[in-house]
């Protein structure tokens, strides 16, 4: 591992300081992503600015009857929240579904929506990796790709993005708020995430040097009746192959409101608005919601390997809208 400065800060207007300009500096959350990646040569910070000290580390309802999440609330905090158990209770079993308990204790929001991908070329300095060495290839399109990506995947990255927790903020339209030198900015989380395309190093619109600051959830009345499903290749402590936040009201057999996001198809948390849209109005049965999975579905480019995942996505939405239905009507 590289040798480097570790700087705690206590405010932050301090933690933006001292990242400012440096490019081989990096904040430190949790470190149970970045520290990893740091031992294996993947990151190589000169300068590690820990934020757990920021006072960014509380859940509060806001004025409108959403919630702001501050960016250094630890996962286990987030899950254990009444008001995220009660509002948004697919936020509190994505983040349970996560990790273990160990990590989710040291584990933060910021460094959640920051984690990187698991394909295994990135992780190893040795293989080519466009995302870690841009224009040096992907090996994965033609190797070990059963966990890649099958939605908005390109020829230069078929990676997945790992997160549990920001599978449910894509759900529920979370807002990214961040400081940097030059003052506060916001990102809906539909726009946090780049667009893989050409460019798979560059994940996020955050300017150079920002700190996430925290996540504003709006308010969300249909988040109330709202499941996480996830399937993994283990019972726990392992990384999804297929997930989906789901929420659903439903008025006299018909779908009122829905909200609907997979994780571990994308390179990002991926909002299901096609089968949203589809299913606006509609009786909410599961033919309907069959129907709903394949038009969002039409557009997966599955790989070799990871086709199994169209016919696993489209049984985890009709399964997990199809039990929110029957509590809807309960
Ligand atoms: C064995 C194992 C299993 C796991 N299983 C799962 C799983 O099933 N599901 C899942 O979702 N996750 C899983 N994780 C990942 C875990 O959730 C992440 O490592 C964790 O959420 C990252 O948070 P952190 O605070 O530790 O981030 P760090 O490791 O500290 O940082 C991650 C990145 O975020 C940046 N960063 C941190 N905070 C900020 C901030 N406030 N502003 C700007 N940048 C910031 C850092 O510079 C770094 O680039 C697992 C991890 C491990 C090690
Ligand atoms: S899928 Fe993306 S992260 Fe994995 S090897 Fe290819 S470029 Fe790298």
């Amino acid at each position: 591992m590289r040798e480097f400065g570790y700087q705690r800060a206590y405010d932050v207007s301090g933690a933006v300081a001292l990242l400012d300009g440096d490019w081989e500096a990096r904040f430190l959350g949790g470190g149970t992503n970045l520290v990893d990646l740091m031992k294996t040569g993947v990151e190589r910070p000169a300068l590690l600015v820990d934020v757990r000290e920021l006072p960014l580390d509380r859940v509060e309802p806001t004025g409108d009857g959403g919630l702001r999440i501050g960016a250094t609330v630890t996962n286990s905090d987030l899950a254990a929240h009444p008001e995220v158990r009660l509002r948004y209770p697919a936020l509190a079993q994505a983040v349970l579904a996560g990790a273990s308990g160990q990590l989710r204790n040291m584990a933060t929001v910021g460094g959640n929506l920051l984690q990187r991908t698991r394909c295994g070329y990135f992780a190893d300095v040795a293989s080519a990796c466009n995302k870690r060495n841009p224009g040096s290839g992907c090996p994965a399109i033609t190797g070990e790709h059963h966990n890649h990506a099958i939605l908005g995947a390109s020829d230069h990255c078929v990676a997945t993005h790992p997160s549990d927790m920001g599978v449910a903020l894509a759900a529920f339209d979370a807002v990214v708020s961040y400081e940097t030198a030059d003052g506060p900015g916001e990102l809906p989380l539909a726009d946090f995430y780049l667009p893989v395309g050409e460019t798979p190093h560059l994940e996020t619109a955050l300017p150079p040097g920002a700190l996430i600051t925290g996540v504003t959830l709006p308010p969300a009345p249909v988040a109330a009746n709202s499941r996480y499903r996830k399937v993994r290749e283990r019972a726990s402590y392992a990384f999804a192959i297929g997930s989906i936040a789901a929420a659903l009201d439903v008025e006299d057999g018909v779908v009122r409101d829905v909200r609907l996001a997979f994780g571990a198809v994308a390179s990002r948390p991926w909002r299901a608005r096609t089968a949203e849209r589809a299913l606006l109005g509609a009786p909410a049965d599961a033919e309907n919601f069959t129907a709903a999975a394949d038009a969002e579905l039409a557009q997966a480019e599955p790989l070799t390997h990871n086709g199994y995942k169209v016919t696993l996505m489209r049984n985890l939405v009709v399964a997990g809208l199809s039990e929110l239905a029957e509590e809807a009507t309960r």
